[in-house]
């Protein structure tokens, strides 16, 4: 389903109608378990106000009146915010995220708080306080994570748009586990005022949708600087659709060598090479770049965001908006405590590994190294960039895991985010779309492009979506 059926169906019904039928579809689709809560009377008294302003000839834009989900780690005034954890469980947000309340103000209408693994920590959306949500195209698979509820929503049709965040790949690799298009924009690109961080210097909110067009109003509306995050930067709104329809002919596309190795499914990688040799067909120029540093990404990447997290969530103490014990007789046992009954396992762990990269005795060995090699991936990007135009990857080793297969094996969970983790430590943007099928599963295609050039990567992801 995507944006112009919803049109369509506004057009010839009412917004009404069409949220109406949004709610009765996640009744339907119940047992996926994309949603943590709906919040049904806001959405259809918005729903209301946009039919008296079709009506009256005033659309606020082309999002207006369209349904979106929104994953449960961003605040909206009045609904609760869960962070699929036990020590949010009952946490009702005080104030709207910049990027929902920007697009509410051009009319979208949220219908739900989605699923996802507690504090975005995870890949395979099995870590929810709430349950795991469920992939739609093979029960028996993870959807993917930390974002699956969204990714999940969008493919069982109960929305054409949802938002996720990504830290290390929560947006890409559940679009890619389920067939549905995500995109992590440029980290800068969009607030975080509102979003509850998980690791701040990586975090970037995103969306999915069906179709990589319908991404364009998305980012329109959602993009720019916020007075709220000093880390959002100056750029004026960019029209992300400016180089939709210029096509992928003569286009250069880097295929890094250290990406098509070893660790890399040989079916995966067969229908991968398989799509994109599709593409060359069409005129792409498929080049063979490098980033050497890459091995070391996810060492990299784990010391980084779990330092981080270790920092953040040290705020949920069971004193002020949190989950608190009660069995807890003094001050120190209310921490200790609250903490321990609140958060799941495997925050316990990253809190853990956290604390520890940045104890005084190793934090020169491991926090400041990974800041070094932080550096150098990203210095690799640039030199790969002066060769390519964009640069197309896969988005998971193989097929997404089976159920339980993470928890069994958490080093292979880990291992999944080789892709996708580079990305955030260079701050790039990347896209993912659906290349193929494999075995009754979609593998997706990632593309990550130069800094604040998504509009690029939503022209060749609009081109490559046509050949696929
Ligand atoms: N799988 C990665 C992690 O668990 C990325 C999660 C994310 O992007 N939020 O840290």
């Amino acid at each position: 389903m995507n944006l112009s059926d919803v049109k369509k169906k506004i057009e010839a019904s009412s917004t009404v109608a069409v949220v109406e039928e949004v709610f009765k579809k996640i009744e339907e689709t119940h047992d996926l378990n994309a949603y943590i809560s709906t919040c049904k009377d806001r959405a259809l008294k918005a729903a209301a106000a946009t039919d008296e302003r079709h009506r009256n000839g005033k659309s606020l834009s082309v999002l207006d009146g369209i349904p979106i989900a929104v994953k449960d780690n961003m605040c909206i005034e009045g609904i609760k915010t869960t962070c699929a954890s036990r020590i949010l469980e009952n946490f009702v947000s005080p104030y709207t995220a910049t990027a929902v309340a920007k697009l509410e103000a051009a009319g979208a209408i949220v219908v739900g708080k989605t699923n996802m693994d507690e504090f975005a920590m995870g890949s395979s959306n099995e870590t929810s306080y709430f349950g795991k949500v469920l992939n739609p195209l093979a029960k028996d698979r993870v959807p993917g994570g930390s974002s699956g509820g969204s990714a999940v929503a969008v493919a069982s049709e109960t929305v054409a748009l949802a938002l996720g965040s990504d830290t290390g790949g929560s947006i890409r690799q559940p679009a890619a586990c389920t067939g549905t298009v995500g995109i992590k924009p440029t980290y800068g690109r969009v607030s975080r005022y509102g979003l509850v961080a998980y690791a701040s210097s990586l975090d970037q909110i995103g969306a999915f949708s069906s179709s990589v067009k319908d991404l364009v109003p998305v980012l329109d509306f959602m993009c720019g600087q916020d007075a709220r995050d000093n880390t959002t930067v100056a750029r004026s709104a960019a029209n992300f659709g400016k180089h939709i329809g210029e096509g992928i002919k003569g286009k250069v596309i880097g295929l890094p060598r250290e990406y098509y190795a070893e660790g890399l499914d040989k079916k995966c990688r067969e229908a991968i090479e398989a799509a994109l040799g599709k593409l060359e067909k069409e005129g792409a120029i498929l080049k063979e770049v490098s980033l050497p540093s890459i091995r070391y990404a996810i060492e990299s990447y784990y010391i980084i965001a779990t330092a981080e997290a270790s920092s953040n969530l040290s705020r949920f103490d069971g004193i002020r908006y949190t989950h608190r014990s009660k069995e807890a007789k003094n001050l120190m046992e209310t921490y200790a405590m609250s903490r321990g009954e609140g958060f799941g396992s495997e925050v316990k762990l990253r809190i853990l590994l956290g604390n520890y990269v940045l104890s005084s005795g190793f934090y020169d060995a491991y926090y400041v190294q990974a800041q070094k090699v932080r550096r150098i991936i990203t210095e690799d990007f640039d030199k790969a960039f002066l060769e390519c135009d964009v640069i197309a990857s896969p988005a998971m080793p193989g097929l997404p895991q089976p159920l339980g297969k993470c928890e069994e094996d958490h080093l292979s969970m880990v291992l999944s985010d080789l892709y996708t983790v580079s990305v955030n430590l260079a701050g790039l943007p990347g896209l993912v779309q659906p290349c193929n099928k494999l075995d009754g599963c979609s593998i997706g295609l990632q593309w990550i492009g130069k800094s604040f050039d998504e509009a690029t990567l939503l022209n060749i992801g609009d081109a490559a979506e046509q050949v696929f």
